[in-house]
């Protein structure tokens, strides 16, 4: 089996703008959305073409011709719908971040462990062509030893966005929640190594309510003793993403690619000058379904796991309490 069958837990604007057509696009089906308004579900399934919907978390789960599940609710429900899912033995391509707390992203990972199904985490820059291109240069060695990452990841929450992320805590709302995972994630993959520590400063300029904060600077130090600031914000209009590695022998300069877009230039500087990395875009979310897809057929695994939700929520948790406390604050990388 490699066209999955989904179910959509959510209408959501990821869904709607990414996901769908994602799934599509690896010849997978789209056969039901669950939202708990039926009016907003049919209009849902309507304009994207869904044959079925349902207000009951209970009957997507459990329907015979859905193979897998996509949750992209708020992030407080994820939990209880990625339980619902495990237990009905369906596959699970869960939004990030995976929960509010790490004992509940363990306890999901441990649920679709024991249930023998796969979790699935949806970190899409992972699968960026221009992050892949910078992992396997320090793979190669090109820039020698790694010694500091730099992620520039402040952009503008869209007006059709700033709902439940500037105002509701409840939700997993905050610009750590919703960014700086992403961050995480992408650092862990193209440093191939794991953060230990983390000092945070958060900010409200202007967006944020509820004590929420929509600004936040940060380094964390990693286990090879390399630094990584990053900067997210739902605030800047104007500013351009971009993610960096200098090491002992050369530095990589990404430009352009903290985004959602297959978009974005990598160029390596040494000794020998500068050279603009080859770059093969690929839609990133279309990756990121395909190789969920072959886990599922147990053709490898998905491009972020449960283990890494988990881990890239961690370093969210401990930047929060880095703000809020002030100190250096461990990693906890325990999944
Ligand atoms: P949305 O705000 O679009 O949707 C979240 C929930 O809000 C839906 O599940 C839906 O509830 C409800 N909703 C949708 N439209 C309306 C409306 N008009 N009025 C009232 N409620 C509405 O969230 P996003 O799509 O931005 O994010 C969803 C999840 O995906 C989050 O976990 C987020 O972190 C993640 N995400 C991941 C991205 C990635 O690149 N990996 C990018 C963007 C988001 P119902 O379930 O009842 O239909």
């Amino acid at each position: 089996m490699t066209n999955l069958r989904w179910g959509l837990v959510g209408a959501s604007t990821i869904a709607a703008q990414h996901m769908i057509d994602a799934f599509r696009a690896n010849g997978g089906k789209v056969v039901a959305v669950m939202s708990t308004n039926a009016d907003r579900a049919l209009k849902f399934a309507e304009r994207h073409r869904i044959a079925r919907t349902t207000t009951s978390l209970e009957d997507l789960v459990q329907a015979s011709d859905v193979d897998a599940v996509y949750i992209s609710t708020t992030n407080e429900l994820h939990r209880a719908q990625v339980f619902a899912a495990a237990k009905s033995g369906k596959a699970v391509l869960c939004e990030k971040p995976l929960a509010l707390t790490l004992d509940d992203a363990r306890a999901m990972v441990a649920e679709c462990r024991s249930r023998g199904v796969i979790l699935g985490t949806n970190h899409h820059l992972r699968n960026a062509a221009t992050h892949r291109a910078m992992r396997e240069a320090i793979q190669e060695g090109r820039i020698g030893k790694p010694l500091f990452a730099r992620v520039f990841h402040a952009v503008y929450l869209p007006p059709h966005l700033q709902s439940w992320r500037i105002e509701k805590p409840e939700a997993g709302g905050g610009v750590v929640m919703d960014i700086t995972v992403h961050d995480a994630d992408t650092l862990r993959f193209v440093l191939d190594d794991e953060p230990v520590a983390v000092s945070a400063m958060t900010s409200r300029g202007g967006m944020g309510r509820e004590g929420l904060e929509d600004g936040v600077m940060g380094v964390l130090r990693f286990s090879s003793g390399a630094l990584a600031q990053f900067h997210d914000a739902f605030t800047t209009k104007f500013a351009a993403t971009g993610f960096e590695v200098h090491g002992e022998l050369g530095s990589l300069i990404g430009r352009d690619c903290m985004t959602q877009a297959p978009k974005g230039e990598v160029f390596l500087r040494t000794a020998a000058g500068e050279e603009s990395l080859s770059i093969q875009h690929e839609n990133l979310y279309a990756r990121s379904v395909r190789l969920f897809q072959d886990a599922v057929a147990a053709r490898g695994a998905p491009s972020a796991n449960g283990q890494d939700g988990v881990k890239s929520l961690s370093v969210a948790v401990a930047t929060l309490e880095a703000a809020r406390s002030r100190a250096e604050t461990p990693i906890d990388l325990r999944v």
